[in-house]
């Protein structure tokens, strides 16, 4: 996250306080959720769907960065994301038979 998007996400958590931007990230991934459950239900005709996500995820993404500021978990966070991405190497290692992709 850059100093800019920093500072625009402690401003707003500032003015609206925690819980409201807590509740605002839950909603905005109630929204991701829905937008996914209409591209998988084949709700969308052709690529309508792009639009619509696009836009959930760049909220989500939004969220996801103002609850890491909120609750100053940005290194914990960080340090799991390692873990997991190490995890889901080692699965996907596992499921191509160690054949998949080697920079992995
Ligand atoms: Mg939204």
């Amino acid at each position: 996250m850059d100093c800019w998007e920093q500072r625009v996400i402690e401003e707003a958590a500032k003015s609206y306080g925690t819980k409201t931007q807590t509740i605002q990230a839950v909603e905005e991934f109630s929204e991701l959720l829905v937008v996914l459950s209409k591209i998988v239900n084949g709700r969308y005709s052709s690529k309508d769907h792009l639009i619509p996500l696009i836009d959930e995820v760049a909220d989500c993404q939004i969220m996801l960065n103002s609850l890491k500021s909120i609750y100053e978990i940005e290194d914990q966070v960080s340090e799991r994301v390692f873990f997991k991405l190490n995890r889901l190497r080692e699965r996907v290692r596992e499921r191509n038979g160690r054949h998949g992709d080697e920079k992995l």
